[in-house]
């Protein structure tokens, strides 16, 4: 285990944590380079709660060696992972992203009116579903490889970035040509054979969390597409399921720092999904951008009581604009400005 203490850790607090290491049976080596002080703890005990040493004061960050993900791990890039798109638009850096759009790509013309108004609010990139995971067999499925032609037709007359979501591993070539970004929904996201083969291209993957899964779980899932060699990787809290019933899922805002501190990757936040109610939506995706998130997903449809698929949840476009203009306000109190 490594426990790095922040710059200005005292010597005193330095002592408090190597003594609390070794009460715990680990042998400690201490390096103190220029700026801060390092303890590498040596030891097979696994079972303490890293969290214990966290809270000790002067302590910056705990790190299991042994964290069942490498690649994914902050340790791995201690900078952060900035993901650089064509048309300049950068996923990790100071800007966030906001991509929006309708849950499933429905026709030409409700596409290309919404892709207008996002744009006009300042979307960078329009999300829209052409492969629909549904939940009753019998609601609408998406319209496959025309609705790719035509997210990429819209994303390209209005400068966005195209991002849908792929269901299947045959669906991956059939996608390759019309998309920037290849989403894994909920669902997938411990579909392993899928991860795998997203490994191999180059495309940036926006991999969502599980319904119930955990953040460690989620981070694996990232690195099953890092180990494959595809180290563009923007993983995505889009709600959870709890007990509540109140809302769709339970917005995990907290996953945002925590997936901060536990890895280098970029990540999204849907508040669409997230809370399933269209009042909700913009209190949610607010609290992320104050949470740190580096890009937002958010379902905008032009006529969301016509929607085919999650309606309730899609905020109508004035709607959007008015958030956008809102999360411009927040962004610069946490350093950061909306892209
Ligand atoms: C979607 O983005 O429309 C979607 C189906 O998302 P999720 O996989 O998070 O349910
Ligand atoms: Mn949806």
């Amino acid at each position: 285990m490594i426990v790095a203490m922040q710059e200005t850790a005292t010597d005193d607090q330095i002592q408090v944590v190597v003594e609390h290491l070794m009460g715990l049976g680990f042998s400690v080596h201490r390096t103190t380079g220029e700026r801060q002080t390092i303890l590498a703890a040596v030891g097979a005990r696994t079972d303490f709660d890293t969290r214990n040493l966290e809270v000790l004061s002067g302590v910056m960050e705990v790190h299991r060696i042994s964290a069942p993900y490498k690649l994914a791990g902050r340790g791995f890039r201690p900078q952060g992972t900035v993901i650089e798109f064509a048309n300049g638009v950068k996923v990790g850096g100071k800007d966030v992203v906001v991509m929006a759009g309708p849950c499933s790509v429905e026709s030409r013309a409700q596409l290309f009116t919404v892709a207008e108004q996002i744009a006009t609010a300042g979307a960078r990139g329009l999300r829209g579903g052409a492969f629909k995971p549904r939940s009753s067999p019998y609601s609408f499925q998406g319209l496959g490889l025309e609705a790719l032609k035509l997210l990429r037709e819209a994303g390209d007359k209005h400068k966005l970035l195209v991002i849908s979501e792929v269901m299947e591993i045959s669906q991956i070539e059939v996608m390759l040509p019309y998309v920037d970004i290849f989403q894994v929904g909920a669902r997938n996201m411990q579909n392993f054979n899928l991860l795998r083969e997203l490994g191999k291209v180059k495309t940036p993957i926006l991999l969502k969390r599980g319904i119930a899964a955990t953040l460690e779980e989620l981070l694996l899932s990232a690195e099953y597409i890092m180990a494959g060699g595809n180290y563009e990787i923007i993983v995505c809290e889009r709600g959870i399921r709890t007990f509540e019933t109140y809302t769709r899922n339970t917005m995990d805002i907290s996953a945002i720092p925590v997936v901060h501190k536990l890895s280098h990757l970029p990540i999204a936040s849907d508040p669409s999904h997230g809370t399933g109610l269209r009042d909700k939506v913009s209190p949610m995706a607010l609290a992320s951008v104050a949470a740190g998130a580096d890009a937002l997903l958010i379902e905008v449809h032009h006529d969301p009581d016509k929607a085919l698929s999650d309606g309730a949840q899609s905020l109508y476009p004035q709607q959007f604009a008015d958030l956008m203009d809102a999360m411009r306000m927040i962004a610069p109190a946490v350093g950061r400005a909306i892209a």
